[in-house]
């Protein structure tokens, strides 16, 4: 990688890698006058499908082979597909009309670019744009919570319905899905792919969580890294912030299939044919009784009670810190700052 290359990835990743409450974070943008990573990325808008005026769509819906097949595009790769509200709001939109659509059988969700996302979106100037009153702000920040004057609610409100329960019903859509995953997925990249039912990825994913090890949180609010890494691996990678590659995260169970990066696109599809040549019923059965088990051993409760564990990580941090920011900030945690993408782990080193 040449210098010019690891100097502009890691201002990316330092700009846009860094979430997991969205009401507060112009106030660390604010406060650590992070304007200087202003200049990194501009947003390409010619190359995306036009909506809402002049602005791209961060996330575009296609069908394929009549119809059969919905597929999904997290469509932010000028910003690593950073999850802004804007986002998460328009990818329901696309799992909710694949839903309807009695066509469809199978959904695959893909990322453009290089890095399937890097997260939830804490400091693109769209994200703080859509928080802070004003026209480009979303209506959601204006309702769900996010008037509410008390941090803790308002954090816990927001939260619940834009980072926990959309991501539940995700997990429980009526169709088949599949993540399609390259680069690397980080924190709350992981709820996006642990929602689906099916993992396939490029050779080169990662997968990482760096909110406890940053942020002094547990770990995303969606919590089901026991459950995806084992409960070992899961405390391994959330107290390191360390990363595990495809390899690992096939021998882990949580990936069926490792193509080449430059093969994902036409061999995810290829896999997606196979499973919609199941009847439609019998593929609901069979994703029902798996998620049935899965409920049976305690998984929709941890989920909960990991979710407000979360909170009460934000409820601890507001209380600490002067500045009532609801994570944890320096000293306490590592200046996020100075730190590059995370480091994968091995096991022949510390
Ligand atoms: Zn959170």
């Amino acid at each position: 990688m040449s210098h010019f290359w690891e100097v502009a990835v890691s201002l990316l990743w330092h700009r846009f890698i860094w979430a997991c409450d969205g009401t507060v974070m112009c106030i660390e943008v604010d406060s650590f006058k992070r304007a200087r990573w202003s200049a990194v990325a501009s947003p390409d808008l010619t190359s995306a499908e036009k909506a809402d005026g002049d602005a791209p769509r961060q996330v575009t819906y296609e069908t394929l082979d009549e119809g059969r097949i919905a597929r999904i595009w997290l469509n932010r790769p000028q910003a690593q597909n950073a999850q802004s509200r804007t986002l998460l709001v328009q990818l329901d939109e696309a799992f909710g009309r694949a839903e309807a659509d009695d066509h469809v059988r199978v959904v695959i969700l893909a990322a453009r670019g290089k890095n399937f996302s890097a997260g939830h979106d804490l400091g693109s100037e769209e994200a703080l744009l859509e928080r802070k009153p004003g026209p480009a702000q979303h209506p959601t920040f204006r309702s769900h919570g996010a008037t509410v004057s008390a941090i803790a609610e308002r954090t816990y409100l927001q939260e619940w319905h834009f980072f926990f329960e959309n991501t539940r019903r995700w997990r429980d859509l009526r169709k088949i899905t599949i993540a399609s995953v390259q680069g690397n997925a980080i924190s709350a990249a992981l709820m996006l792919i642990w929602a689906c039912d099916l993992i396939v990825t490029a050779d080169d994913a990662r997968f990482s969580d760096v909110v406890g090890v940053r942020m002094g949180m547990p770990g995303v609010e969606y919590y089901a890294h026991p459950w995806e890494f084992g409960p070992r691996k899961a405390k391994e990678l959330l107290l390191t912030g360390d990363s595990i590659d495809a390899d690992e995260a096939h021998q882990l169970g949580m990936v069926s299939k490792i193509f080449p990066r430059a093969e994902l696109e036409d061999k995810t599809l290829e896999f997606a044919r196979r499973i919609a040549e199941r009847p439609t019923m019998a593929a609901l059965l069979i994703k029902d009784s798996v998620n049935a088990a899965s409920d049976a051993m305690g998984f929709t409760e941890a989920l909960r009670h990991g979710f407000h564990i979360h909170e009460l990580g934000h409820a601890h941090w507001a209380a600490h810190n002067e500045n009532r920011y609801p994570v944890g900030l320096p000293p306490d945690v590592p200046d996020w700052r100075t730190l590059g993408a995370p480091k994968l782990a091995r096991r022949d080193e510390p």
